[in-house]
Formats: C-alpha cells, sequence, structure tokens
C-alpha cells in the first residue's frame, strides 16, 4: 500500500457540496486533496432549482438556465376543476444550467484534479486521518470533510431516526397538451379533483412542474415527506392520473428524473473528528427539501474556520480542527432553527391531503419575506418564532389543531 503526503484537508465527493466546499477551501491557499467515485466533470443526474432571490444576493444569478417571474401554486378546494383559484407567489424562481454551475465551481478549485476513487475506509489519528479506498489507495490530511451524500456511513449522529424522505418522479418531455400555461412555474399544484376517495386517504402528492420552452415541459409528482417514503410506481402512477384527467398525454419523454433523499436526517455529532458537508450533514432544509442556496451561504465561512485553524496552529490535533468546523458549520442559532422546522415537519407529516392542502394555503398568504425567509433559511431565529406564530394565528381552526398535534392524536385514538 502506497502512502501519500499529508493534505491540509480532503473532501470526499464530487457533487454540488463537495465541489463548493472545495471552491472555498482551494481559494482560502489550503493544500486539498478531493476524492470521488464519479469525476466531477460527469454531468449531475438532479435537475436543480432555486428561488432567484437567493442567487442575486450572492451574485450568481447567471448560473442559471431557465428564469421564471410567473410563479404560482394551486391549493383548489378539492370540488372545484376552475383553473383561475391560484396564489401568485410574486418572486421569480430559475432552475440551474448545470454545466455552468459544475463549471463555475470547479474554475474556482483552480485546476485541482480529484481522484477517482471510492472511500472504504476512514482511520483517525491525533495529528491525522488516514482515508482508504477500495483500490486499496490511501491517502492522508489533517482533516477530512464528508460531502458524500446522504447515504455516508462515515457521519455519526446521535440517534437511528424513523427517516421521512422526499420522493419524487418527474418527465421533462413533450405533452399532447401543455401541463403548464406558458412561460409559468407551478411550485405546488395540490388540486386533488382526479384523485378518487381511497387516493385521497393516502399519503399526499402534489405537482411541481414548468415550462421549458420549445415546446418541452418539465412535471414532477412531489410527496414532500413520508415514511415509508411514497413510492416511485405510485408517483408515477398519480402523475399518469393527473394528466389524464386533463385529457393530456405524455408524447415523448426526454428525461425522467426518480428523486428519494431524507428530510430529517439527525444532525450529525458535533465532537467527531470527521467534519461533514452538504446532503452527509444534514444541512437538506426540513420542511422544503431545498440545499443548494445553504451550500454556497456555508461553504465560505466553513472553508475560512478551518483555514485558519490550520495556519493558527500548524499542530493542532484533527478533532480540535474538526471541531471548530462544526461550531461554523452548526452554529446554536443554526441548530435551533433546524430543531423548529423538524417540529414544524414532523406535524405535517401527520396532515391528510385535505389538511396538508389547507395548510399550505395559509402558509403562501403570509407576507412574502416571511414565507420565503422561512423556506430558504434565511429569517434569524427570532423572526422564525413570530414567523411561525403569524402562522398560526391566521390558520383556520382544523391547521391551528393539526399544527399543535391534536390531528395525530385524533388519528392515534380511533
Ligand atoms: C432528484 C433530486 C432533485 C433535487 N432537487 C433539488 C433542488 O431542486 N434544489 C435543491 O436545493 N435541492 C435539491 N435536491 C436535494 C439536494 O440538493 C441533492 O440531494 C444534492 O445532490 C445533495 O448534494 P451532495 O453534494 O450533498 O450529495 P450528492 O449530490 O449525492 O453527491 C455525493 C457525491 O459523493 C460521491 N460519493 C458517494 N460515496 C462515496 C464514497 N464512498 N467515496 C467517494 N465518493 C463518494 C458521489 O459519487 C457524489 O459525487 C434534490 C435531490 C434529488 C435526489
Amino acid at each position: 500500500m502506497k502512502s501519500i503526503n499529508c493534505a491540509d484537508v480532503l473532501v470526499m465527493g464530487a457533487g454540488p457540496a463537495a465541489l463548493c466546499i472545495t471552491a472555498e477551501l482551494v481559494q482560502e491557499g489550503l493544500d486539498v486533496q478531493a476524492i470521488a467515485s464519479k469525476s466531477p466533470l460527469e454531468p449531475w443526474p438532479n435537475t436543480y432549482g432555486i428561488w432567484v432571490s437567493e442567487l442575486e444576493s450572492l451574485n450568481m444569478q447567471k448560473l442559471l438556465k431557465y428564469r421564471w417571474k410567473d410563479t404560482v401554486s394551486f391549493f383548489g378546494d378539492g370540488t372545484s376543476h376552475k383553473e383561475d383559484k391560484f396564489t401568485r407567489h410574486c418572486l421569480d424562481y430559475g432552475l440551474f444550467n448545470l454545466n455552468n454551475f459544475q463549471e463555475a465551481l470547479l474554475d474556482r478549485c483552480n485546476g485541482l484534479s480529484w481522484q477517482i476513487e471510492t472511500v472504504e475506509k476512514i482511520d483517525f489519528s491525533e495529528k491525522q486521518t488516514a482515508v482508504i479506498c477500495s483500490s486499496g489507495e490511501k491517502y492522508l490530511a489533517r482533516v477530512v470533510i464528508d460531502a458524500s451524500g446522504h447515504n455516508t456511513p462515515f457521519v455519526r449522529r446521535p440517534f437511528k431516526a424513523q427517516i421521512a424522505k422526499q420522493a419524487a418522479y418527474g418527465v421533462v418531455g413533450k405533452f399532447s397538451y401543455p401541463p403548464v400555461e406558458k412561460n409559468r412555474f407551478v411550485l405546488m399544484d395540490f388540486r386533488p379533483d382526479h384523485l378518487n376517495q381511497i387516493q385521497l386517504k393516502e399519503p399526499p402528492s402534489f405537482l411541481y412542474a414548468m415550462d421549458l420552452g420549445d415546446g418541452s415541459y418539465f412535471v414532477e409528482e412531489t410527496s414532500l415527506a413520508c415514511s415509508p417514503p411514497v413510492s416511485f410506481e405510485l408517483l408515477k402512477d398519480r402523475l399518469n392520473t393527473r394528466l389524464a384527467h386533463k385529457g393530456i398525454q405524455i408524447e415523448e419523454i426526454i428525461h425522467e428524473e426518480h428523486c428519494l433523499f431524507p428530510m430529517n436526517l439527525p444532525l450529525p455529532l458535533r465532537d467527531q473528528p470527521l467534519l461533514a458537508f452538504g446532503g452527509s450533514a444534514s444541512m437538506v432544509h426540513p420542511a422544503s427539501g431545498y440545499l443548494i442556496g445553504s451550500l454556497l451561504r456555508r461553504a465560505p465561512s466553513l472553508a475560512k474556520e478551518i483555514a485558519k485553524a490550520i495556519k493558527d496552529d500548524p499542530l493542532m490535533p484533527t478533532s480540535q480542527i474538526a471541531r471548530r468546523g462544526w461550531k461554523t458549520l452548526w452554529t446554536n442559532e443554526l441548530v435551533q432553527r433546524h430543531r423548529l422546522y423538524q417540529f414544524g415537519l414532523q406535524r405535517l407529516m401527520s396532515f391528510d391531503e385535505s389538511l396538508l392542502r389547507s395548510f399550505f394555503d395559509t402558509f403562501f398568504k403570509l407576507p412574502r419575506n416571511d414565507w420565503y425567509g422561512y423556506l430558504t433559511n434565511t429569517l434569524p431565529l427570532p423572526r422564525l418564532f413570530i414567523v411561525m406564530l403569524k402562522l398560526f394565528s391566521i390558520a383556520p381552526s382544523n391547521v391551528r389543531l393539526g399544527m399543535i398535534g391534536l390531528v395525530l392524536k385524533k388519528k392515534e385514538n380511533t
């Protein structure tokens, strides 16, 4: 087994999280070793959407491929087929140009090359960490950042939770009739008109859809969070039923998307000698499933803190560097906010179809800065509390009962 020089930081992964944090570490002048099972040049398989303001606040809006001004949701009343009952979000939404996004991040990595390897084992010692790959190759670094996604076996968490997953089945394609109005983005179409009484009792799902121009559309049937997750078969069936109800057939499938990721992974233990970033660090927003904005906002401070720790004291033990990193990534404020979001998600998961629809209808009646701040995790903790109280105060009584957990109790007692 050949041993390699000890890098300052080793990053595992080549997804959005790995590229975001590696770019910032390189910019800090650190010696970075990057390892991933797949090349960072390989196209990412997912479509990534984001509220444009999140990118504008980082001056990165040029990374979008699509941008919609007409952004709406439908919450219906369960009986009406009317198209006119919708909520305007009055906020632009976009989809990333993944090539440009990957390239922009790789540019900031200053030509760093990735070792294409799968990490199998990580050994910690006081001053360095050894990463052993399936090829038998061993790499050394002062500290390791696991950015290998939600399913990492390496990051330790305090307990095993029942994991709720967001699941979605989507199609980019051509349709016999437009499934979405021209130039429109639909965040949530919760209208249940196409569902029968049995389907209405199954875990709820909504349509996430957009006009991609040149006659193609992206339509995705999405279950916000469920344990066990809603199956792809059920979501596909729902999508087809929804389209058929409107007399729409899929004429050509250009791309199919299967989306499955955890929404309520417990936060990692913050005294472990391994750092993490992205899905592996439970950074997915528990209320919305969004991650990318958070990666872009939080990578610079984490990289700065690691650089400071390593440069301040060349002999600093690995566990101390990692601890400083964890404290920066998951500040007390962010931990408290995460708990509130987890609490909110837990409540939502007990809601049936009609209650969930009613909840989101109320949610988007909040002032725009409030719901936007909630969904992007950009509200300071006191403000987040106030927004949650405000939501409670304007919600109809059945939603209020749900928010304090009485729906769950009612279900359990029956
Ligand atoms: C279909 C789908 C759509 C999504 N849409 C959005 C969206 O619109 N907006 C949003 O904000 N979020 C979205 N998400 C959520 C989240 O942003 C993604 O899950 C995101 O890909 C997570 O990024 P990551 O870099 O942490 O992990 P991943 O993208 O999963 O990348 C993990 C990387 O680690 C590598 N790796 C794994 N194991 C090892 C190993 N043992 N050794 C070495 N390398 C390894 C992999 O090859 C890969 O390069 C979506 C998720 C999915 C699944």
